[in-house]
């Protein structure tokens, strides 16, 4: 079993008017290939800078990162951008659609700013699209779709570069009920069928058989019990 997200001891600090205030205290967490975690807690328990730091997009005061085997620690402002965008595939609480491109061009960005060439990422951005249901609305802008659209334009985006793992933080926060589902099965799907790990902080209780472990942000560390 291959594991595709490591966070090793992680520690963090801020600096909050000369008091140093600890959010994560040695934290640990392996995720494998194929495997969906939901990570809970309530607000302020450091969800989001948890998912920051298994991102790349902060770097921990202590601890490491492997990111499909490597490691973040260390690296310059370009690698990890590239890291980012090559390994890593963001979903957040709302789509963070670009407004005035359409559903199609979202993902051809990622894709050019992923080098990826012409022909190929106009057929993964359909084949993607397609999967997601939503080959009738290629030419559509943000503001035409409902919010169980924009969110699967969202994923489609996050999977563009077959990222190796994906974070969602709150992915169905916007969603009613049987949205939320649809959208939480896509990513259990992702990870089953394509090998991804997907690390998902919610609190939306209704999705959380969906997921294989259920893991709480409790004094700085994940715990199996809430
Ligand atoms: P959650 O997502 O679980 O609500 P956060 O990770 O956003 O929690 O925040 C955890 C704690 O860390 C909060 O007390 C917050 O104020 C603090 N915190 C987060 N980011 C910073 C920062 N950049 N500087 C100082 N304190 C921060
Ligand atoms: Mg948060």
């Amino acid at each position: 079993m291959r594991h595709r997200l490591i966070l090793r001891n992680i520690t963090q600090t801020f600096e909050d008017g000369g008091m140093h205030r600890t959010v994560l205290d040695h934290l640990n967490l392996q995720v494998a290939e194929g495997e969906l975690v939901a990570v809970m807690g309530p607000s302020g328990s450091g969800k989001s800078t948890f998912l920051s730091i298994a991102g790349a997009l902060l770097e921990p005061t202590g601890g490491d990162v492997l990111l499909d085997g490597e490691s973040i620690i260390g690296k310059e402002k370009q690698e990890l951008a590239d890291m980012r965008l090559h390994k890593l595939g963001f979903i957040f609480q709302s789509a963070n659609l670009i407004p005035y491109l359409k559903v199609e061009e979202q993902l051809l960005l990622i894709a050019k700013l992923g080098g990826m060439d012409n022909s190929r990422a106009s057929g993964r951005a359909r084949g993607l699209l397609h999967k997601l249901g939503l080959s009738q609305r290629l030419s559509a802008y943000p503001e035409k779709l409902s919010g169980g659209e924009r969110q699967r334009v969202a994923i489609g985006r996050a999977l563009m570069m077959d990222p190796a793992v994906l974070l969602a933080d709150e992915p169905t926060a916007s969603l009613d009920a049987s949205r939320g589902m649809d959208v939480v099965q896509m990513l259990a799907c992702e990870a089953r069928e394509m090998g991804k790990c997907v690390v998902m902080v919610t609190h939306d209780e209704r999705v959380l058989t969906l997921c294989d472990r259920v893991l709480y942000l409790k004094n700085g560390r994940l715990t199996e019990n809430g």
